[in-house]
């Protein structure tokens, strides 16, 4: 029986084909770590120390929390680690960390503002009555105060998420749900993330009637998991950290040809057929500039010569030209008064899908009463069309 936790089941909607190659075909890539990911652990296991410490009445300076950021930092850190957005540098992000660090230091000291409980605590919790599914995860830290029990969430990414946002996140929910498992008594859970760059606070909790529609729409979540036949490839700004590249349909030429020397790299068959075929797209698109171009001069010249067919060496150009009634598009006011009239004179169900070519024609062929067809007219405009066609010379008309 499969296990799930948050991120796996967050994998799955981000793209089915990596959760595939990392869940279903376990396949490792362990040593393709971002940077934030780096930056994100080291800063946990320093407010993990922090609270750990606390619990056993040692008070952490800020000196001492940054300091064993520094020592975590040298001691974890590999050349493995990945840095996508190349503008920032390894000591860019740092800094970063220590600025989350330093945020979270002067906000909270003498952090007594709640009785932690748990620190990096692993639940392990049932969507339904039978076992059939189960959710584990860990919580950065467990509080109570005043009998409120709070799930702790440190956040070091470099964007702060909008509260409506927050309010419908899934992995929190799970927390509050574990944590009324494992403390039954308990009456109210506060989910806290900690937007440490931001030194931001932000905070949800969920009704009850919300937790058991998380658990239905979980539960639908992974029949849909488990029972699927396709996985498909979804890009997306997570393509940037993702550590198959090499191994998926959507960005495995990037990867081959990332690497090639500047003479393969042109060389390359694929390379070579997306340029021409750009640049013949290009010139395709100035050829019909010129076509457009061209088409307009002829049926000025039609009209000055009042002219419908004009003759060249091998081919004949027939020009129409002609008026058009058109009636508002759909999804406009003018539309919405159109329909309505059409409503309040029990037209609507013979014109309520009609485009506007179709909507004339009814004007002119159905037995309509006059007095309707003449408000419906009040509606539309003329417009004038011209239309070039090209064609062969037949036999009796080449010289
Ligand atoms: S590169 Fe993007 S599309 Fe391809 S597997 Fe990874 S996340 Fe999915």
């Amino acid at each position: 029986m499969t296990v799930y936790s948050h991120s796996r089941l967050s994998a799955y909607e981000n793209c089915p084909f990596k959760f595939k190659l990392r869940y279903l075909d376990k396949i490792k890539r362990e040593e393709a770590e971002s940077i934030e990911a780096f930056v994100g652990k080291r800063v946990h296991e320093v407010l993990e120390k922090l609270y750990q410490e606390s619990l056993l009445t040692k008070t952490n300076t800020l000196g001492d929390l940054l300091s064993s950021y520094d020592r975590l930092w040298k001691e974890n850190w590999n050349d493995n680690i990945t840095i996508v957005r190349r503008k920032y540098n390894r000591e860019h992000y740092y800094q970063f960390g220590k600025k989350c660090l330093e945020n979270y230091f002067n906000h909270y000291q003498p952090f007594n503002q709640s009785v932690t409980v748990g620190i990096e605590t692993k639940v392990n919790f049932d969507l339904d009555d039978a076992g059939k599914y189960k959710i584990t995860g860990f919580i950065d830290r467990i509080a109570h105060v005043n009998g409120v029990y709070e799930a702790h969430d440190y956040k070091s990414g470099s964007s702060l998420p909008a509260q409506k946002y927050l309010d419908n996140d899934r992995q929190l929910a799970f927390y509050q749900i574990a944590i009324q498992k494992m403390w039954p008594e308990v009456k109210e859970v506060k989910l806290i993330w900690h937007y440490l760059a931001f030194d931001m606070e932000m905070v949800s909790s969920r009704k009850p009637e919300q937790l058991e529609n998380l658990k239905k729409q979980t539960i639908g979540l992974i029949d849909q998991i488990e029972s699927a036949r396709e996985f498909p490839a979804v890009e997306s700004g997570l393509c940037n950290w993702c550590e198959y590249p090499d191994l998926c349909p959507k960005r495995k030429h990037f990867f081959i040809v990332e690497n090639l020397e500047t003479n393969s790299y042109f060389q390359d068959k694929g390379v070579e057929l997306v340029n021409k075929y750009a640049q013949l797209s290009v010139e395709k698109e100035k050829v019909e500039e010129k076509i457009n171009v061209l088409k307009e001069q002829i049926v000025q010249y039609a009209k000055n010569e009042a002219l419908e067919i004009i003759k060249g060496n091998n081919h004949k150009v027939r020009v129409k030209t002609g008026t058009r009634i058109k009636f508002p598009a759909k999804d406009t006011l003018e539309r919405a008064a159109l329909d309505n009239l059409l409503m309040a004179a029990g037209k609507w169900p013979e014109t309520a899908d009609l485009n506007t070519a179709s909507l004339n024609k009814l004007c002119q062929q159905s037995n309509w009463e006059k007095e309707l067809i003449a408000k419906v007219r009040e509606f539309a405009t003329e417009e004038r069309t011209s239309s070039v066609y090209l064609s062969e010379l037949d036999e009796y008309e080449e010289e």
